[in-house]
């Protein structure tokens, strides 16, 4: 039996950061991750496999595109499927073995294996009992399907099998015009399958602002994919090599069906504490399934914290990784903080779609008196040198009277990128006037923040 300071369960972003963090203190750190790398979902079937193929795919669209009409011309490329799989799992490879090395670089022990918690302060994995005096659960989540739909990972799948198809399907139905559905969706789209995403709500990204939500439904339809809206999946119907998915126009008329070769479940993700024995401990658990916790991440258990997707709040990486290290910090007799007013949210599709803080309809109903500053990207030199200037836009939310930002909103490239100086300028309690007058390098994409944020105040210069 061993002792430590804390024992993480689950290595994802929230665990890994967090046990990195526990060592950086000065704690004894052991981590129990039950998959063969260490990573989570984020490394090993989310975040990045994601990100390598919507990379390549970028590059395929580019080459088809607009390689000619820059002057660079010949054969465009053809896919080997098995290859730009091979290229993202070497990408993963990389990204978990770096998790690896600063492992050990830190100390932090790897016990392998699948945790319960037997009671507060034991771990078990396997045979054996570990001790530490807090235990940090950052089990994650797992692809959630809706009634009348079951994944089986060949037909229907999960994002987790999508990322595998033994080959590219002719048709892909997608269910669900979230930010993973219509990242896999894109994906597909450039590699020649017909996408068709169904979406339950009204816009794609419930949840964004409304401009937003418009101009990235028409970039993408002008890509190719097709978007039906307002459509509520009745359930999947599947034979060896095919499948009907039926859903119900909310607005009323017919059952209608549409026929895929695979379809993509991407209606969420659900968190997941099996296995870990929280019923037996008392562990408080919230309405949805997630373990409750309080301010500092302490479960209604002494000893025992939560973090990442199996807590409330945003399933994302750096959410959990904010958690990991604030976690870590009030263990170690410090002030862990995490601010959730700024989380940024990235979807990364060309253009990509970031937002932080509130959005325009959110401030309205609480009766905040609110100004907007907009700039169209078609105003940027940088952005239309790489055919990205179409439809998009830097948003600024700011306070009527103080000008404080309340919120962005940018669609155009790189946009992922750019969101960070508005939730730097947001954790500062910045101005818009305070971005408006600080010097931007030319030609950037930055630019349009800038613009956006003159927008807010005598006026933008190029527009
Ligand atoms: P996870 O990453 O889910 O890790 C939990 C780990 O705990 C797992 O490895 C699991 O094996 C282990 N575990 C669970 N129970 C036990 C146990 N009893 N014993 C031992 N080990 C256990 N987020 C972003 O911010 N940006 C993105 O671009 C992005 N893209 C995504 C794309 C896809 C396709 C998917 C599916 C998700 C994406 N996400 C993205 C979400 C992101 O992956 C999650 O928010 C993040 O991984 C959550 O981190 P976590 O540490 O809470 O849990």
């Amino acid at each position: 039996m061993s002792q430590y300071d804390v024992i993480v369960i689950g290595a994802g972003p929230g665990g890994y950061v967090c046990a990195i963090r526990c060592a950086q203190l000065g704690l004894k750190t052991a981590v129990v991750e039950g998959r063969e790398t260490l990573g989570g979902t984020c490394l090993n079937v989310g975040c990045i496999p994601s990100k390598a193929l919507l990379h390549s795919t970028h590059l395929l669209h580019e080459a088809e595109h607009n390689f000619a009409h820059m002057g660079l011309k010949g054969k465009s490329p053809s896919v080997d499927w098995d290859q730009m799989k091979a290229y993202k799992d070497e990408v993963i490879g990389q990204n978990t073995g770096g998790i690896e090395f600063l492992f050990k670089k830190n100390k932090i022990d790897w016990i392998k294996g699948w945790a319960s918690i037997p009671a507060a302060g034991k771990v078990q994995v396997g045979d054996d009992v570990h001790e530490a005096k807090n235990i940090v659960i950052a089990s994650g989540s797992v692809p959630a399907s809706i009634p009348g739909v079951e994944i089986d990972e060949k037909i229907v799948v999960s994002s987790t099998g999508a990322l595998e198809l033994p080959k590219i399907p002719k048709k892909l139905a997608v269910i669900g015009a979230g930010v993973i559905g219509l990242e896999l969706g894109s994906v597909y789209a450039r590699l020649g399958s017909e996408v068709t995403v169904v979406e339950y709500m009204d816009a794609v990204c419930p949840g964004m602002d409304k401009d937003v939500q418009r101009s990235f439904k028409r970039i993408l339809e002008k890509q190719g994919l097709k978007i039906i809206l307002g459509a509520a999946v009745q359930g999947v119907e599947t034979s060896k090599t095919k499948a009907k998915v039926k859903y119900q126009p909310k607005k009323g008329g017919d059952e209608e069906t549409l026929d895929a070769d695979v379809v993509l479940v991407a209606t969420g993700r659900k968190p997941y504490a099996k296995g870990l024995g929280l019923d037996d401990l008392g562990i408080k658990m919230t309405e949805r399934g997630q373990i409750a916790t309080d301010n500092h991440w302490a479960t209604n258990i002494k000893g025992i914290y939560a973090i990442g997707d199996v807590i409330e709040g945003p399933m994302l990486a750096h959410k959990a990784e904010d958690e990991g290290m604030a976690v870590a910090e009030v263990i170690a007799g410090k002030h862990g903080h995490v601010n959730y007013g700024v989380i940024p949210g990235v979807v990364y599709t060309t253009p990509e779609v970031a937002t932080v803080g509130a959005t325009e309809d959110e401030l309205k109903a609480e009766g905040k008196k609110i100004k907007v500053g907009k700039f169209m990207f078609m105003g940027n030199a940088r952005a239309k040198a790489v055919h990205q200037a179409e439809g998009g836009f830097v948003k600024i939310i700011a306070d009527k009277e103080t000008d404080r930002i309340l919120g962005a909103a940018i669609i155009g490239p790189a946009a992922g990128d750019l969101i960070h100086e508005l939730c730097v300028a947001m954790e500062f309690g910045a101005s818009a006037e305070d971005v408006a007058l600080t010097c931007h390098a030319h030609p950037t994409y930055s630019e349009a923040v800038r613009e956006a944020a003159l927008a807010c105040g005598d006026g933008p210069i190029h527009s």
